[in-house]
């Protein structure tokens, strides 16, 4: 049986004001969260067998990036929230645990930007209290900035940060940022914490043909990683479907180029097609295709036919993509996908 080993003073929670169809509130005004925070565990490259463990909802992010698998951002924002129950998240990670669920890691992550949850660093604390598995949490680097997340983040085993970007021009090209962001604050930022911070930090790279992979731009991003010192660099690019059809993705050898100029501590984990399509098992794929088949759906319209969380279902989406059995379309600012071609 887990159990505490102390008690955590429990942060108030402030209520997010808008609808959402994943919970509903009660007279009393309390958040009465229907939706489950978890999702997996699913196999990560990066990760092992990680239980991801989704803070924020559905699409509220300090970036906008041009690449991102959830589509476009809809609550563009830098402010801390509590966004739902601390308590009830840390309640579903508890009973996954005593229920026999045993990852490698529980990762942070969400259906936008995590750190912007203010309560992260309770959680962070509390599932330190009930579990020995190592917790992670993936970033986009954003609010490294404030002391507050950057205290939060020091519990934590792995942090998972993310650049994508070497210049101004870039950055704001590929991740379209809140206005008070701008990459010189998110690099200082992510230098200050690595002083701080003791445990490990892997920095994502995301690399998109013909945006952030030219030379001079390389040449800026190595700058700028330098001053990091981040202990791994995980090299990716768009493999999954990405919010803009602009964002495309870079060939395995030049992913190969790009890691033999970033050095020894460049690995590329974006895999190559054979591996992802061995990903997408046959019963999910023919759910997918029959659902399509019918009419266009959203993918938030199939995560929840599936019951699974957007970031599985984007991974599936990518494969079917990739092999053409199916395609995307926007309309009206949201992507649709459908059987057949354009
Ligand atoms: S990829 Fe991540 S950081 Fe970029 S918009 Fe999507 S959720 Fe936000």
């Amino acid at each position: 049986m887990l159990r505490y080993h102390q008690p955590l003073q429990r942060p108030q929670a402030v209520l997010w004001p808008v609808a959402c169809r994943q919970f509903t509130f009660d007279a009393g005004e309390k958040a009465v969260q229907m939706k489950s925070h978890l999702y997996g565990p699913v196999v990560s490259r990066r990760l092992g067998l990680s239980l991801g463990v989704d803070l924020v909802p559905f699409k509220v992010c300090s970036f906008d990036c041009v690449y991102c698998q959830l589509g476009r951002t809809t609550g563009k924002s830098v402010r801390r929230e509590s966004f739902y129950s601390a308590d009830v998240i840390l309640d579903q990670i508890r009973s996954a645990l005593e229920s026999g669920t045993s990852p490698d890691i529980i990762s942070f992550s969400g259906s936008g930007e995590p750190t912007l949850n203010s309560d992260l660093g309770w959680l962070i604390r509390g599932v330190k209290q009930i579990t020995h598995v190592p917790v992670a949490v993936i970033t986009n680097s954003s609010m490294l900035w404030d002391k507050q997340v950057q205290e939060e983040l020091l519990a934590a085993d792995l942090i998972l940060p993310s650049l994508d970007a070497g210049t101004e021009a870039v950055f704001q090209q590929v991740n379209r940022p809140h206005a008070s962001l701008s990459l010189e604050k998110i690099v200082s930022g992510l230098a200050d914490f690595r002083a701080r911070y003791q445990g490990k930090i892997r920095l994502e790279v995301l690399l998109l043909k013909g945006i952030n992979d030219g030379s001079e731009e390389l040449e800026r991003f190595r700058e700028q990683i330098a001053r990091i010192d981040p202990d791994g660099i995980d090299l990716n690019t768009a493999i999954r479907p990405p919010a803009e059809s602009f964002a495309k993705p870079l060939i395995p050898r030049r992913m190969e180029e790009i890691r033999n100029l970033f050095g020894e501590r460049a690995t590329v984990i974006s895999q190559p097609p054979s591996v992802r399509r061995k990903r997408c098992p046959q019963e999910v794929r023919e759910v997918i295709i029959e659902m399509l088949g019918r009419r266009p759906c959203t993918m938030d319209e199939m995560a929840t036919a599936l019951g699974r969380h957007r970031h599985e279902v984007a991974k599936f989406v990518g494969v079917l993509l990739e092999e053409r059995l199916i395609s995307q379309k926007t309309h009206e600012g949201r992507r649709y996908f459908f059987v057949g071609e354009e």
